[in-house]
């Protein structure tokens, strides 16, 4: 079902500078893709982007999503968005406006230019989830007016408007839901928990797990979260999603901690902090949708994936691994 996009397209990343847009960046020009990166550097970087902008084939631009661009581009991936609670909790109005205007804006971009669309959405559509593991039919359990709304609300009403587009006005649609991504470029300060006990394994400080640290996320790493971008946008017209993309192998976040620990070598301790207010329970993907209409799964397993992001994160505090122990 997945089709060959005939390279060269002029492709539109917005969020390009953050942690996965960056990586799929890099994606799309090793395929010979000419790339716009849009972004406003709210918690992306130019670090992430800086061995691409000298290539002939890649163009930053910077802008907010909030307010209406136009670029005649083949195709458009929305990813402009905080996606660490505190990092879209800090400002909450402007993550619902981001969420909500940027769907809007780049609909109407798409509307204009004839491109498709893709929208990063996430497993917070689910919420606090009731059924396990989350499959796509399920339509979530989410406080509308507590702290996560602000993203998860945000991000519901973003897939509102891409389906409303769809039937309105047959905008071609793709909706990817994202399971928590992991690897190298996250920042420093993301505050998410794989960069957090990464960055405090390392430097000897005590792991902060929040509640028992009993709560599950399913970790998936980024390289293959991006493959799953590029299959999906490649399904034919009409398959709009939306799909599941992540690691079905589940873990506590005690058990996180653990093995962070483990493959640093760490001498760090771990040190219990309240748990957030609506903090989801259980998080696992369905992924039998992205089996069955991608022909994807995830290739790169949890250990792998975390001594790669070890290897990331050691060398931006500078420091060899050797040092850490
Ligand atoms: P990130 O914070 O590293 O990247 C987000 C990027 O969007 C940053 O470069 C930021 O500067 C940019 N941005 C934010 N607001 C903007 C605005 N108004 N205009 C232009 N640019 C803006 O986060 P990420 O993990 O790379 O997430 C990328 C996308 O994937 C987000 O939409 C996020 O909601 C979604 N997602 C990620 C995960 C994950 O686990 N990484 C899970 C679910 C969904
Ligand atoms: N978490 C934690 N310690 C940290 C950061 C996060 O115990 O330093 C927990 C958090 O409470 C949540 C899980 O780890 O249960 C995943 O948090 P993250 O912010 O990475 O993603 P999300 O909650 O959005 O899935």
């Amino acid at each position: 079902m997945v089709n060959t996009p005939s390279s060269p397209l002029r492709i539109l990343v917005t969020g390009g500078a953050g942690f996965v847009g960056s990586h799929l960046c890099d994606r799309l020009i090793a395929r010979g893709d000419k790339v716009v990166c849009l972004d406003n550097l709210y918690t992306g970087s130019r670090d992430n982007i800086a061995h691409l902008l000298d290539h002939p084939n890649f163009e930053f631009v910077n802008h907010d999503v909030n307010h209406p661009i136009f670029i005649p581009v083949d195709q458009i991936y929305n990813l402009a968005c905080p996606a660490s609670p505190i990092h879209y909790q800090y400002d909450p109005v402007m993550t619902v406006r981001t969420n909500v205007l940027g769907a809007i804006n780049m609909l109407d971009l798409a509307k204009r230019t004839g491109a498709r669309v893709f929208q990063a959405s996430t497993s917070e559509v689910y919420g606090d989830p009731e059924i396990h593991p989350q499959v796509e039919s399920y339509w979530g359990k989410v406080n509308p007016i507590g702290p996560r709304a602000c993203y998860d609300e945000g991000k519901r009403c973003a897939e509102t408007l891409f389906f409303d587009s769809f039937r309105q006005d047959n905008i071609d649609i793709k909706v990817v839901r994202i399971f928590n991504t992991y690897g190298p470029r996250m920042a420093i300060n993301d505050g998410r928990v794989v960069s957090n006990f990464v960055v405090q394994a390392l430097t000897n400080q005590p792991i902060t797990i929040y509640g028992e640290g009993q709560q599950t996320r399913s970790f998936c790493y980024v390289d293959d979260l991006v493959e799953g971008f590029l299959r999906l946008m490649a399904t034919p017209a009409g398959f709009t999603g939306p799909v599941n993309i992540g690691n079905p192998n589940e873990f506590t976040i005690l058990e996180l901690a653990e093995l962070t620990i483990e493959l640093i070598g760490s001498k760090s301790v771990i040190e219990r902090r309240p748990l957030p207010q609506d903090d989801p329970r259980q998080r696992q993907p369905d992924i039998a949708l992205a089996k069955s209409a991608l022909d994807w799964e995830p290739r790169t397993q949890l250990r792998e994936g975390l001594t790669k992001t070890i290897a990331h994160f050691a060398a931006l505090l500078g420091k060899g691994l050797v040092d850490a122990r």
